[in-house]
C-alpha cells in the first residue's frame, strides 16, 4: 500500500505541505472529496511533546492555470480540519489492526476551469492512503420512452428541470420532462413519449409489429393480432387489410374483424287491419359479422295485373320509419282499401354500401279491406310535479266520426312489459297522479270514435320533478342569502363593546388591515387572549360587507376545531372581529420553525384534529375551497382550528391563488383538486383533495407541495397520475390515506367522517405506524401488516381483474395481448370497447383502478412498473 505519510511529533512547530496537480472541473459545481487515512494515537507515543497533534487540514485553490508550480500559503481556502474517528496505538500496529479513516467533504459554486488541493500537516503522525475527487450527476436513462441525457447536478439543493427527447419510432404525447436533484437522482417524471402506428413498447425503446400484427394508433400500447378476416404482409403495420368480399366501414375500430353485407331477412308474415297492415319478419341467417343491421322497406302497388307494379309514393305512413328500421316489425298506415300491395324487404349493416352485389332482399304480397277510422293524436303541453304530470292534446285532424273519448296510456321508461296504465277522458287534457318522483314516463294517446278506436299518437318522454330534499338539523346559510348583509352579521355574531377589548401587539397582516393580539374583558366573565381583525379606515361598502362576512359564517360554527368567534365590533371605528387567539400562529410556519420536532402521534394528532373540524364543515355543508396549512391555526396546546372563512378569500387574499386560464378567478392550484381547477367543481371530496395535501405539509414539516414545479406542470403531473411521494420518515398507512384522498375519480376519495376514523384508529393503535412509506415500498412484505394496503399483493392481470371484480374480463384481456401488469397501464375507454368491456359501469370501473395502478407504479421506484 503506498501512503504519503509524515510523523514529525518529536519536533515542534511543524508546517509539512502536500499539493495534488492541478484537477479539471468538468463542468461541475460542487466537487466532493473523500479522504482516507490512518492516525497515530498521540497518548500512545511514549515521551512525545505537547505539540503533537491528531488532526490535519485540507485546502482548495481554484485556477484556469493547470500547470502552477508554485502556490502561496495563503492563497488556499480551508475547507475544513479533519479529525480522525479512529486513532490506532503502537498495539494495534503489533495486531495489524490498521484503522483506516473516511472522511468526505465538498466544495461548492466553483468558477475556474480547475483547482489544486492541498494537504497541511502541523505535527501529526499520519498516512494519507488515498484521495477521491469526484461529483454527481443524474445519469443517462430512458423514462416512459423518452431518453435523458447525463446531467451534472447543481451545486445547491435544487432541483434541475431536464428535457427528455424521445427514442426512435416514438413521438411526443406531452413534453416529457424529468428533475434532476443535487444528489444525482432523478425525481418527478412528467408527459411521455409513445410508440408511433405500427411500433410497441419493449425494454424502453420501440420495436415495430411483426407480419400478422399492427397497431393502428400512438396511443395504443401494444401490437395486436390482425382480427379475423383481415392479414398484414410486413413489418410496422398501422393497420390490417381485409380478406377478399370483406370490408370495414369507415368507423370500425381496427381491432374489429372485418365483416360483409348480410344475406335478406327471412319469414315475413303481415296482419292486415282495414287500411294499416302490419308487417313482421325474422333477421338474416348471416349478419355478415356485425350486429349494426338495419331494414329497408320499399313499397309497391299493384292494381290487377300482380306483375304491372308502380311505387307507392309518398302518401303511406310507415311507424316507426320505412328505412333504417331497427326492429323486424312496422306498421303500415293509409292504404288504398281493397289494393294489393308488394313489399320487399331488405337487410343492411355498416359494410353494405361497401361491397359492389347488390343487396338482398325478400318480397311479400298483402291486400288492404276497407276504411280507417280515427286518425292519430299530437300531445302538445306538459306541467309537472313531483308525483303528476299534466297533459293536453288537439283532437286529429280528420277524426272519422265524433270523438268520443281519449285514451291515455303511460308507463314508466324501459318497464312496459311489467306495467302500464290506460286512463279515460272526455276532454282534451288530464292530470295523471300518482307517480314517482325523478322518475321518466312514456306517455301516448288515441281518440275512440262511433267508427272505433284511432291510431296511438307518438310517444312523449316526461320526467317528474325531484323529491325535495329536507335541510339538515343545521346547515351553514350563506351571508349572500340575505338580501341584507348586515341582519347576517346581527344573526350570527355577538356585537361587543370597544371598551371590553384591550389590543396589545400586531401580529399579522389581513386582506382588510392589520391582525392584533389583545385582550377581551365581558362583564361577568373571565379576561380571555383575543385576536383582533380591524378593517382599516378608507373602506368600500362593499368591502365592510365582505370582512364581516367572515365574522357572520364564523360565528354559524360552534366546534373545538373550527376557529371560534368572539364577537364583532360595528358600532364604532375601527371595526372589527374578535376571535380566540391562537398562541402558535399558523399551522406551515410553526411546523417549519419545528423541522423534525414532534413524535409522529404527535402529527397525527394534529391532523385529526383538522380532520375533525373539516368533517363539522361538511356536515353543515360549508365548503372550505381553500384548506391549506397556512389556513390552520396552532394554539398553545398544539390545537389545530380552520380558520380563514371570508367570502372574498379565495379570489384575493391568498398569495397562492393563481388564474387559471379556462375560467378566470384565482386558485391555489396546488391545494386544489383537478376537477376544481378545471371546471369549479368545488365539493366536500376537492376539500378532502385539499386535506391529503395539508397531510403532506404537516408530515414534510411544512415543505411546500411539489416543490418549485411550475403550476402548470403540477397541473400536468397530477392529470398524469403523478401524485406526491411519501415525505421523509413517513409512515405508510399515512402516505396510502394521501393517495385515498388524491384519487381522481371524487367519489372515490374518503370522507371526511372516514379519515377521522382511520386516524382514530391509527393513534388508538400505534403499532400501524411502524411501517415507513419509503422502507415499506410496496415490497410484499407488507402483507404481513394488517394496517398497510395490500395492494402490492397484485402481480398478475388475473389478480388484479378479480380484485376489482371484473374476474368475467380475464379473457378479454388475455386475447387482446394484455398479459402483464404494465401493459394495461395505457388502456382507455375505447381500447376496453373494443376488447369487448361495452358497459360503461364496468368500464369505468376498470379505468378507475388503472389510476390506482399508476399511483401504484409511481410508489415503485425500483420495480418494472413505468407508467
Ligand atoms: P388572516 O387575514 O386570517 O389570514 O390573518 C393574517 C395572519 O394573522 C395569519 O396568518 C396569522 O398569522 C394571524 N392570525 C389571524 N388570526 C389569528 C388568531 N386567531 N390567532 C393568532 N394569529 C392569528
Amino acid at each position: 500500500m503506498r501512503t504519503y505519510q509524515v510523523c514529525n511529533v518529536m519536533e515542534a512547530y511543524q508546517n509539512n505541505w502536500l499539493r495534488t496537480s492541478w484537477i479539471p472541473r468538468d463542468g461541475a459545481h460542487r466537487i466532493y472529496i473523500e479522504i482516507k487515512f490512518t492516525l497515530r494515537d498521540c497518548n500512545s507515543l511514549p515521551g512525545v511533546p505537547g505539540t503533537c497533534k491528531e488532526t490535519f487540514n485540507i485546502y482548495y485553490y481554484e485556477s484556469n492555470n493547470n500547470n502552477l508550480w508554485y502556490i502561496k500559503e495563503s492563497q488556499y481556502i480551508k475547507i475544513d480540519t479533519i479529525a480522525a474517528d479512529e486513532s490506532f496505538t503502537q498495539v494495534d500496529v503489533g495486531d495489524r489492526v490498521m484503522k483506516l479513516n473516511t472522511e468526505v467533504r465538498d466544495i461548492g459554486s466553483l468558477t475556474k476551469k480547475g483547482f489544486y488541493l492541498a494537504f497541511q500537516d502541523v505535527g501529526a503522525c499520519i498516512a494519507l492512503v488515498s484521495v477521491r475527487v469526484y461529483y454527481k450527476k443524474c445519469p443517462l436513462t430512458i423514462r416512459n420512452l423518452a431518453e435523458f441525457p447525463d446531467r451534472v447536478t447543481e451545486g445547491d439543493s435544487s432541483l434541475v428541470e431536464v428535457r427528455g427527447s424521445c427514442v426512435n419510432n416514438s413521438e411526443e404525447y406531452d413534453v416529457p420532462k424529468m428533475h434532476c436533484s443535487a444528489d444525482g437522482g432523478w425525481l418527478v417524471p412528467i408527459g411521455r413519449c409513445v410508440c408511433k402506428p405500427g411500433y410497441e413498447e419493449k425494454r424502453d425503446a420501440c420495436q415495430p409489429c411483426r407480419p400478422g400484427f399492427y397497431k393502428a394508433s400512438s396511443m395504443d400500447a401494444y401490437c395486436m393480432k390482425c382480427p379475423p378476416h383481415s392479414y398484414s404482409h410486413q413489418e410496422s403495420s398501422s393497420q390490417c387489410t381485409c380478406e377478399k368480399s370483406y370490408f370495414r366501414a369507415e368507423t370500425d375500430p381496427r381491432a374489429m374483424p372485418c365483416t360483409r353485407p348480410p344475406t335478406a331477412p327471412e319469414n315475413p308474415i303481415s296482419t292486415t287491419n282495414e287500411t294499416s297492415i302490419t308487417l313482421e319478419w325474422s333477421p338474416p341467417r348471416d349478419s355478415g359479422g356485425r350486429n349494426d343491421i338495419m331494414y329497408n322497406i320499399r313499397c309497391k302497388r299493384c292494381v290487377g295485373d300482380p306483375r304491372k307494379c308502380s311505387l307507392c309514393g309518398n302518401g303511406l305512413h310507415f311507424i316507426p320509419h320505412q328505412f333504417g328500421l331497427t326492429y323486424t316489425k312496422v306498421l303500415v298506415t293509409n292504404l288504398l282499401p281493397h289494393t294489393n300491395y308488394t313489399f320487399d324487404l331488405e337487410a343492411l349493416n355498416g359494410v353494405s354500401e361497401l361491397s359492389p352485389s347488390p343487396k338482398q332482399y325478400v318480397s311479400i304480397n298483402v291486400t288492404t279491406s276497407q276504411a280507417a277510422e280515427a286518425a292519430v293524436n299530437v300531445m302538445l303541453k306538459e306541467r309537472k310535479s313531483k308525483d303528476s304530470i299534466t297533459l293536453a292534446w288537439q283532437g286529429p285532424d280528420h277524426a272519422n266520426g265524433v270523438i268520443v273519448e281519449y285514451e291515455v296510456i303511460y308507463y314508466e321508461k324501459n318497464q312496459k312489459d311489467q306495467n302500464y296504465t290506460v286512463l279515460k277522458t272526455k276532454s282534451n287534457s288530464m292530470t295523471v297522479d300518482g307517480l314517482k318522483p325523478g322518475t321518466i314516463y312514456v306517455f301516448r294517446v288515441r281518440a275512440h270514435t262511433s267508427g272505433g278506436h284511432g291510431t296511438y299518437g307518438g310517444e312523449i318522454e316526461l320526467e317528474t320533478s325531484q323529491e325535495v330534499r329536507l335541510p339538515g338539523s343545521r346547515t351553514y346559510v350563506h351571508p349572500h342569502t340575505y338580501e341584507d348583509p348586515n341582519q347576517a352579521v346581527r344573526d350570527f355574531a355577538k356585537e361587543i363593546d370597544a371598551s371590553c377589548i384591550r389590543i396589545e401587539r400586531v401580529i399579522g397582516a389581513g386582506e382588510f388591515g392589520e391582525v392584533c393580539s389583545g385582550r377581551l374583558k365581558l362583564p361577568g366573565k373571565r379576561e380571555i387572549y383575543v385576536a383582533i381583525k380591524s378593517l382599516k379606515a378608507g373602506y368600500s361598502e362593499k368591502q365592510r360587507r365582505d370582512f364581516l362576512s367572515e365574522a357572520s359564517i364564523m360565528g354559524q360554527f360552534d366546534n373545538p376545531n373550527i376557529i371560534r368567534l368572539e364577537g364583532v365590533v360595528t358600532k364604532c371605528k375601527p371595526v372589527m372581529i374578535i376571535t380566540e387567539y391562537m398562541e402558535n400562529g399558523s399551522l406551515d410556519s410553526f411546523l417549519r420553525k419545528r423541522d423534525g420536532q414532534f413524535t409522529v402521534i404527535q402529527l397525527v394528532g394534529m391532523l385529526r384534529g383538522i380532520a375533525s373540524g373539516m368533517k363539522y364543515l361538511s356536515d353543515m355543508n360549508y365548503i372550505h375551497r381553500d384548506l391549506a396549512a397556512r389556513n390552520i391555526l396552532v394554539n398553545s396546546n398544539f390545537v389545530c382550528k380552520v380558520s380563514d372563512f371570508g367570502l372574498s378569500r379565495v379570489l384575493e387574499d391568498d398569495p397562492e391563488a393563481a388564474y387559471t386560464t379556462r375560467l378566470g378567478g384565482k386558485i391555489p392550484i396546488r391545494w386544489t383538486a383537478p376537477e376544481a381547477i378545471a371546471y369549479r367543481k368545488f365539493t366536500s371530496a376537492s376539500d378532502v383533495w385539499s386535506y391529503g395535501i395539508v397531510m403532506w405539509e404537516v408530515m414534510s414539516y411544512g415543505e411546500r407541495p411539489y416543490w418549485e414545479m411550475s403550476n402548470q406542470d403540477v397541473i400536468k403531473a397530477i392529470d398524469e397520475g403523478y401524485r406526491l411521494p411519501a415525505p421523509m420518515d413517513c409512515p405508510a398507512v399515512l402516505h396510502q390515506l394521501m393517495l385515498d384522498c388524491w384519487q381522481k375519480a371524487r367519489g372515490d376519495r374518503p370522507k371526511f367522517g372516514q379519515i377521522v376514523n382511520i386516524l382514530d384508529k391509527l393513534i388508538r393503535n400505534p403499532s400501524c405506524l411502524k411501517t415507513l412509506a419509503n422502507d415499506a415500498a410496496w415490497s410484499g412484505n407488507s402483507l404481513q401488516d394488517p394496517c398497510t394496503p395490500d395492494s402490492s399483493a397484485i402481480t398478475t392481470v388475473d389478480e388484479w381483474l378479480d380484485g376489482i371484480k371484473m374476474g368475467q374480463y380475464k379473457e378479454n384481456f388475455a386475447s387482446a395481448g394484455y398479459a402483464t401488469l404494465d401493459t394495461v397501464v395505457y388502456i382507455n375507454s375505447s381500447d376496453l370497447c373494443r376488447i369487448g368491456v361495452t358497459l360503461v359501469g364496468h368500464q369505468k370501473r376498470i379505468l378507475w383502478s388503472i389510476q390506482n395502478l399508476h399511483t401504484m407504479a409511481s410508489q415503485m421506484h425500483g420495480t418494472h412498473i413505468q407508467v
